[in-house]
């Protein structure tokens, strides 16, 4: 029984060295995709129910890997979360989404906002507002031109700290965005000691609308607590005319989704801006 103890815990530590140095490869891979900017944005439009135009885009990242290319963050932004290395991942995100709108906003195109998505780890960042004021004040781009997505759960169980740290942002004139609104399980009280601006429904509540009756409900009532509480509200993950009917006899102000286009580089994303 001892010997056979011994060869399950030699196991078990193989199968922890196999999984740590995986941890440790992905982790140099990642530096060095840092170091050498191999990160990329794309942009999703997000458009105006009312008037059918472009009044903003998402900055969604991507890992250009030269043997595996262009790799989506579902794979690898857990694991940056995880290692901390989203913070400095997370600044060149915001950088380069606000170089890019500044640089739109200069060739003469229609005003836009753009939205970038933030972690965990840096919402609570003891720096995050300066490093923010410093890159607007780089690029250039006016802070009512940003709007930061932030989830739920980076708030859940932290409500004092957040209504102070969300006050600084929101004081330095940037919009906040709830995102994946309705997935967090957490109480909606927050939404009245919060300085947020925008609700984004979940796509789980979109896609199968109009056959599930449920997420028609919940996305219909989602519309309507965003409108009493004076917030907007973009529905995400839109695909079919159906929904987007839908969401708009509800009263939901602005979409994304693949029905419009799905998210494009900077150089796509500017031809349809100037069409
Ligand atoms: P998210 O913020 O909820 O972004 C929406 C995701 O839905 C994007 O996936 C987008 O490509 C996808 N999407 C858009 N329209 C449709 C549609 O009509 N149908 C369907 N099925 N999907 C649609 P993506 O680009 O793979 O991003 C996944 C997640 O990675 C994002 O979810 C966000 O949580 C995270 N992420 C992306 N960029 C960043 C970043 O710069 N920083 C951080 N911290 N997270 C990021
Ligand atoms: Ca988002
Ligand atoms: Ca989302
Ligand atoms: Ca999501």
């Amino acid at each position: 029984a001892k010997a056979q103890g011994r060869n399950t815990y030699r196991f078990f530590t193989d199968a922890m060295s196999a999984e740590a140095q995986r941890h440790l490869s992905l982790e140099r891979r990642l530096r060095h995709a840092l170091e050498h900017e191999r990160f990329v944005l794309h942009y999703q439009p997000q458009v105006d129910i009312a008037s059918g135009r472009i009044v903003g885009c998402e900055a969604l990242l991507r890992w250009n890997d030269p043997d595996e290319g262009l790799v989506p963050p579902g794979r690898f932004i857990p694991f940056a979360e995880e290692s901390g290395l989203i913070v400095p991942i997370g600044e060149w995100a915001l950088h380069s989404a606000c170089l890019q709108a500044r640089r739109w906003a200069d060739a003469g195109l229609p005003p836009l906002q753009v939205s970038v998505n933030l972690s965990a780890r840096q919402l609570w960042q003891a720096e995050l507002p300066d490093r923010i004021a410093a890159i607007l004040k780089a690029t250039g781009l006016p802070p009512q031109a940003l709007d930061l997505e932030l989830t739920e759960s980076m708030i859940m169980g932290h409500e004092a700290q957040a209504v102070e740290r969300l006050g600084q942002l929101r004081s330095m004139g940037l919009r906040l965005a709830i995102d994946d609104f309705g997935t967090g399980y957490s109480s909606l009280s927050y939404l009245k000691n919060l300085p947020i601006e925008v609700l984004k429904i979940d796509q789980s509540f979109v896609r199968n609308i109009p056959q599930d009756r449920n997420d028609m409900e919940i996305a219909g009532g989602i519309i309507a607590l965003a409108r009493k509480l004076n917030l907007a509200v973009t529905a995400e993950g839109v695909e079919t005319a159906a929904q987007l009917d839908f969401l708009a006899g509800q009263g939901c102000d602005s979409y994304q989704g693949y029905l419009f286009s799905r998210p494009l580089p900077a150089a796509e994303f500017e031809k349809l801006l100037s069409r």
